[in-house]
This record gives C-alpha cells, sequence and structure tokens, in this order.
C-alpha cells in the first residue's frame, strides 16, 4: 500500500530542515529527502566559520548550527531519505504529488521544493591522477582549521571562497601560498585587502600543472606550477593543498517543469512571498525561491519555511488556520516543556 506523506521537503538544508519542524508543529507527517549523505544543506561547506547574522543566536560555527539545525529540524521524528537524488515529480489528477527519485517513488499530499542551488560539488582540480589525494592532503572543503597548523599550506582559486581561506589560515598554517590564475583575486573588499598585506605568498597568473607525491606515494609532497610571466615550470613544497574553483550546480529538477513551476532563467523560481509557486499544492523556501523582499539569508530561509509550511497545511485541509499557534502557547511542546522546566529546576514558571 502507498505510504502517503502529508508534506515531503526536497532538501535538508536551513530551509527545509526548519519546513521539517514547522510542519511537525502544525501536526503534518513529514518527509525529508536530500541527495547529500548527511543533512545541512550548504551549511555544511563552512563547518568552520562562525555566524553571527542569526537572531537570537550567538556567534555559532557552521557545525555547531548545522547540529542545531538538525536537533530541531527532527524535533517530531520525520522521515529522512538520504544520499537520495529527486529527479522528477508529478500532480496527480486528486491534487497529490508522486515524487520520483534514484532509488524509489515517494507520495505526497503536498511538496516543499527546499533545494537551494540544487546539487552543489565542488569543481575538481584539473590535473591527472588529482583524485588519489583526496582521502589525504587534498582537500575541496575545510572540515578543522586545526589539521592546517604549522603547515606549509598551498590555496588555490582566486575568488570570494579562495581570498578567504586563504586569509583565514595564515595566522595558522606556517607558510602560505595562495595561487590563482586571474592578475587580481575577487573577493569582499576587506578580504582581498587584508591578503594583500600578508603573510600570504600570491602568486598570480598562475596554475597548478601536476602534483607530485612525496616517498609514501600517499600525500601530495610538491605542487608543480605554470606562471604565464614565467616560461619554466616550478615547483613548491606543500604539506596541505586547498582547492576552490568553485562550484557546479545541477538543477535539472527545476529545469524540467520550469514554465509550470515559473522558474527563471537563471534556475530560481518565481513565486509568491508566501511560498507558492505556479504549481498549487509546490511550495518553496530558501535560497531557492525569490520574491519581493527575500532576504537571501539563513534567516530568510526560516520565513520562507514557515510560510510554505502554512500554506502546504491549508492546501491539504482547507479549515485548518491560516497560521500556526505560537510555540510559547501551543500544546504540542506541553510535555517537552515540563521535562525543560524540570531540569532547570524552574521555580517562577
Ligand atoms: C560560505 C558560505 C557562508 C555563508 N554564511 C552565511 C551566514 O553567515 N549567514 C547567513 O544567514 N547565511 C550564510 N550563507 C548562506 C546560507 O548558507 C544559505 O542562505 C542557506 O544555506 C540556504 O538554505 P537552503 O535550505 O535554501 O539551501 P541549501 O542550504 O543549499 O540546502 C539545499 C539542500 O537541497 C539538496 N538538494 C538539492 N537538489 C536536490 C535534489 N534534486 N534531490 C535531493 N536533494 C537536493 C542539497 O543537497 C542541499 O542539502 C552562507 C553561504 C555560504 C556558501
Amino acid at each position: 500500500m502507498k505510504d502517503v506523506y502529508d508534506v515531503t521537503i526536497i532538501g535538508g538544508g536551513p530551509a527545509g530542515l526548519y519546513s521539517a519542524f514547522y510542519s511537525g508543529l502544525r501536526e503534518m507527517k513529514v518527509k525529508i529527502i536530500d541527495v547529500q549523505p548527511e543533512l545541512g544543506g550548504k551549511v555544511r561547506l563552512y563547518p568552520e566559520k562562525v555566524i553571527w547574522d542569526v537572531g537570537g543566536m550567538p556567534p555559532t560555527t557552521g557545525d555547531e548550527f548545522r547540529k542545531q539545525l538538525i536537533e530541531q529540524g527532527l524535533r517530531f521524528d520525520p522521515a529522512v531519505h538520504l544520499d537520495t537524488k529527486v529527479t522528477s515529480f508529478d500532480r496527480l489528477d486528486d491534487g497529490s504529488f508522486v515524487i520520483y527519485t534514484d532509488k524509489d517513488t515517494h507520495y505526497s499530499k503536498s511538496v516543499i521544493m527546499a533545494a537551494g542551488g540544487g546539487i552543489i560539488t565542488p569543481q575538481k582540480l584539473n590535473v591527472t591522477g588529482a583524485d588519489r589525494f583526496e582521502l589525504t592532503n587534498l582537500h575541496y572543503t575545510i572540515q578543522a582549521l586545526d589539521r592546517f597548523k604549522g603547515k606549509k599550506v598551498l590555496v588555490s582559486g582566486g575568488g570570494n571562497a579562495a581570498v578567504d581561506w586563504a586569509n583565514e589560515l595564515s595566522p595558522i598554517a606556517g607558510e602560505i601560498f595562495h595561487v590563482y590564475r586571474k592578475e587580481e583575486p575577487t573577493g569582499h573588499e576587506a578580504e582581498v585587502a587584508r591578503l594583500k598585506r600578508g603573510p600570504v605568498q600570491s602568486f598570480p597568473c598562475t596554475r597548478i600543472t601536476e602534483l607530485k607525491a612525496g616517498s609514501d606515494g600517499r600525500k601530495i609532497a610538491l605542487v608543480v606550477l605554470e606562471r604565464d610571466c614565467v616560461t619554466e615550470p616550478f615547483e613548491l613544497e606543500v604539506d596541505e593543498v586547498v582547492v576552490s574553483h568553485g562550484y557546479e550546480r545541477d538543477m535539472e529538477l527545476l529545469q524540467q517543469k520550469k514554465e509550470e513551476i515559473g522558474v527563471s532563467d537563471d534556475g530560481v523560481i518565481l513565486g509568491g512571498s508566501d511560498g507558492t509557486t505556479g504549481i498549487p499544492g509546490l511550495f518553496a523556501a530558501g535560497d531557492l525561491l525569490r520574491h519581493d523582499g527575500k532576504l537571501n539569508l539563513i534567516a530568510g530561509a526560516f520565513h520562507d519555511a514557515a510560510n510554505a509550511v502554512n500554506q502546504a497545511k491549508q492546501y491539504i485541509e482547507p479549515d485548518a488556520m491560516k497560521y500556526g499557534m505560537v510555540s510559547s502557547h501551543n500544546d504540542r511542546f506541553k510535555d517537552w516543556n515540563e521535562k525543560i522546566k524540570a531540569q532547570r529546576n524552574c521555580t517562577i514558571c
């Protein structure tokens, strides 16, 4: 028999996780599907960066924030399918949805699309044999800054993220090289100025042409570089290599029903500020939704998510309240509140 969910959320980033929490608050049966092996969306890409601009939250690392997001998102025990790519969906005559993935088929009364910038994978270094170092000292994201302490680190890439990493690693690394193909790196003005103040050693108009392993055969020991203004290739001794050459985006899912959903040429949903799209029962939230007053921030993703859930609730139950009851007065939290109060030995409440 088909197991039909009230709402299926495509994407387990901030928008998807908050949608799952809010759907639980509104007593809906929820499922989250994400192609990645872990929840958290793009926040997985910046575990060591500190987030300051989420209201009411003290400065928190990406990793810590992601854990908190997941804890909140899973509060009402949604079904979670990871490592699962949503490939397409159809709206059936009864207004419900069938969702196709690379593994199986799912059924839902409504859908919230929270797929961010699509399936994001880092651009790999285009050098023969580079992939064999991915398990040792070739990095496409930085999981722990401590690993680079006192080491010779080479950062490759001329964009925003590469500039950020070079700056962030410079007080930690023993020596730091920054190579990029352009004459000037691009990035936030202040970050580029910081980079230029040193101690990062910059190599403009330069690209990696070869990675040479050390005597153990497992780790990169030398990076061969070519520079436009220098005829002969040259080598740098390194302990760690960080490659930040941007991301590839797979937005195939949105392209299939582009006209019906209302997808712009640059691949975002031009929806309502309440999360509605061109397809009844399909709602959107987070980075993939654009509307007047949209904030492409985590705070904006949360706002979208609550709106999308309220719309989904009304879609499947037209008599339901337009908005969810605030959490402080909501009986859904009653038992947990008692436990929290007991733990804190709260005498005034
Ligand atoms: C380096 C960096 C630093 C940032 N710092 C801040 C900050 O300090 N403050 C702030 O407010 N914002 C920050 N942001 C922006 C913030 O991370 C995004 O606004 C937020 O992650 C958007 O959430 P989302 O859920 O809409 O999308 P995402 O986080 O992109 O999540 C989308 C999820 O959908 C999944 N998905 C996509 N397509 C499919 C598919 N076909 N099938 C299954 N799953 C799919 C993806 O795997 C992903 O997990 C930063 C972004 C970056 C890159």
